[in-house]
C-alpha cells in the first residue's frame, strides 16, 4: 500500500478500511490544496506497535494474540482512541481507525490527537477471567506508549468500562499510584464521567436532528433503521425512540428485526438479555444484516463495522439520510454513489464524535479531580455536536461539497494548520 495514491492503483476496488481513509485525505488533500509535505506527513501513523499478548487459558494452557497500538498524528495533543478486540482486527485497520480519530478531535475542536488500539481475537469464546489476563497483558505490552499526557485508550467494539478499569489498574500498579486519566469510558467509581456510557449514541442522536432541521424535515414519525445493536447502536434506538423516531430495523452480528409500525427498544433489551441476541423477538419479521441496509426508511444508522456499504449495495439503499455511528462504514466509491443519488451521509468523523467529546470530559474532570453533572455533560456535548454540524454544513454548502469531504477539510486542515505552526523538527 505504501504512498501509492488511488490514482496510482488506477482506482482498484478500495474496500480495506485502510485504503478508504487515505483516499478521503488525499481527496480532501487535493480540494483544499493542501502543501504536498503536510499531506504526505499525514497519509502515514506517527508510530505504530505491533504485540505479542500470551496469556493462561483457564485449562492452563497459553494462548498468544496479535496486539496493536498505533499514534496516527498527536500535533494538537495526546493520542486519543478506542481499543476493539474482534478476529478481523489488522495493522491496516488500526491504523485507518487512528486517522479518523486524528480528524475526528480536531472536528469536534477538542485538543487531542488521533490513536487506535485492538488486539485480533473472538472475546465471546473467552471466560471472564481469560478476558481479564489477556486485557492486562496487552496492557502492559503497551506500556511504553499510553500515559494521561500521552495516549488515552477508550472503549470500542467488544470492549466496556470493565476492560477499561483493568486497564487503569495495570497503568496504576505499575506507575505505584492511581491514574484515572489514563483511560476514559472507564466506570464513574474510579474516575469515569457521567454520561459517557451514553455519549456516542446521544451524539448520533443530536447529528440526526441537527441533520433532519438542516433538511426542513420534523422528527416525529421519522423511520429509523439501525445496524448494530451494541453499546452505541443499541441506546441511539432508545433514545431516538424516546424522542419520537420510529425504529423500525435493528441487528446485531447474528441477524435483524424489521417492523414497519415500529421496534420498542426496551422489548428488545430484554429479549437480548435473555436470548444473547435481538433474532427471535416476536412480533417481529426476521431480516438479515444486509437486507437491513436496504430497509425502507428515512434515516439508517449503521452502528456496526467498516465496509457494509459497498459499490454493490449502494444503489439500494433506500435511505434519505445515513448517519455513520460506525467507523467507516461506507467504502469510498460507495460514498459516490450515495453522492450521487442525493442521500445525505452524515460521516462518521462527525456523526460519532460524542464519545470522544465526552472521553475528552472525561479526561478534563479527572485531571481536576472535579465532577460534573449529567446534565451538564450533556449539554456541553449537544453544544459541541451542534457547533461541528453546522461548521461542516455550512462549509460543505459554500464551497459545494459533501458533509464527508467538509469535514475532511476542516478536521485536515486543523491539524494541517498544527503542523504550519509548530514547524518541522529539526
Ligand atoms: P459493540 O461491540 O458494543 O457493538 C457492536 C455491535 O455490532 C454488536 O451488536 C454486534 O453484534 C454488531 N456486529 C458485529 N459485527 C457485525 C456484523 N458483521 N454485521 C452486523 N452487526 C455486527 O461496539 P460499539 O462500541 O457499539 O461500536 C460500534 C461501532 O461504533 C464501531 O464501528 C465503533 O468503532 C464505533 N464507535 C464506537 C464508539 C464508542 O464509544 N463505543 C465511539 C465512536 C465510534
Amino acid at each position: 500500500m505504501g504512498n501509492e495514491t488511488p490514482e496510482d492503483k488506477g482506482h482498484a476496488a478500495l474496500d480495506s478500511a485502510w485504503e478508504t481513509a487515505l483516499a478521503q485525505l488525499d481527496e480532501a488533500a487535493e480540494l483544499m490544496g493542501l502543501a504536498p509535505g503536510v499531506h504526505e506527513i499525514l497519509r502515514a501513523p506517527k508510530r505504530s506497535l505491533s504485540v505479542s499478548v500470551p496469556f493462561r487459558l483457564d485449562d492452563g494452557s497459553t494462548k498468544v494474540c496479535q496486539g496493536y497500538r498505533v499514534h496516527h498524528n498527536v500535533t494538537r495533543g495526546p493520542a486519543k482512541g478506542g481499543i476493539r478486540y474482534h478476529q478481523s482486527v489488522d495493522l491496516d485497520e488500526v491504523k485507518a481507525l487512528a486517522m479518523w480519530m486524528t480528524w475526528k478531535s480536531a472536528i469536534a475542536g477538542i485538543p487531542f490527537g488521533g490513536a487506535k488500539g485492538g488486539v485480533a481475537v473472538d472475546p465471546k469464546v473467552l471466560s471472564r477471567g481469560e478476558l481479564e489476563r489477556m486485557t492486562r497483558r496487552y496492557a502492559s505490552e503497551i506500556l511504553p506508549l499510553i500515559g494521561p499526557e500521552r495516549d488515552i485508550p477508550a472503549p470500542d467494539m467488544n470492549t466496556n468500562e470493565e476492560i477499561m478499569a483493568w486497564i487503569m489498574d495495570t497503568y496504576s500498579i505499575n506507575q505505584g499510584y492511581s491514574v484515572p486519566g489514563v483511560v476514559t469510558g472507564k466506570p464513574v467509581a474510579i474516575g469515569g464521567s457521567k454520561g459517557r456510557g451514553g455519549a456516542t449514541s446521544r451524539g448520533v442522536m443530536y447529528m440526526i436532528f441537527s441533520t433532519l432541521k438542516a433538511l426542513g424535515k420534523g422528527i416525529d414519525e421519522v423511520s429509523v433503521a439501525i445496524q448494530g445493536y451494541g453499546k452505541v447502536g443499541g441506546f441511539a434506538a432508545q433514545l431516538l425512540h424516546d424522542a419520537g423516531c420510529r425504529v423500525v430495523a435493528v441487528s446485531d452480528v447474528e441477524g435483524g428485526l424489521y417492523r414497519e409500525r415500529g421496534l420498542d427498544p426496551e422489548a428488545i433489551n430484554r429479549h437480548k438479555r435473555e436470548a444473547g441476541a435481538v433474532a427471535g423477538f416476536p412480533g417481529a419479521e426476521p431480516i438479515s444484516n444486509s437486507d437491513l441496509l436496504e430497509v425502507d426508511c428515512d434515516v439508517l444508522v449503521p452502528a456496526a463495522i467498516e465496509g457494509v456499504i459497498t459499490v454493490k449495495n449502494a444503489d439500494k439503499v433506500k435511505a434519505e439520510i445515513v448517519c455513520e455511528a460506525a467507523n467507516g462504514p461506507v467504502t469510498f466509491e460507495a460514498d459516490k454513489i450515495l453522492g450521487e443519488r442525493g442521500i445525505f451521509v452524515v460521516p462518521d468523523i462527525l456523526a460519532n464524535a460524542g464519545g470522544v467529546t465526552v472521553s475528552y470530559f472525561e479526561w478534563v474532570q479527572d485531571i481536576q479531580a472535579y465532577f460534573w453533572s449529567e446534565e451538564e455533560v450533556n449539554d456541553r456535548l449537544r453544544q459541541i455536536m451542534e457547533r461541528s454540524f453546522h461548521e461542516v454544513y455550512s462549509l460543505a454548502s459554500e464551497k459545494e461539497l459533501t458533509m464527508r469531504q467538509a469535514a475532511h477539510w476542516i478536521g485536515v486542515g486543523r491539524v494541517a494548520e498544527a503542523h504550519l505552526t509548530r514547524g518541522l523538527f529539526p
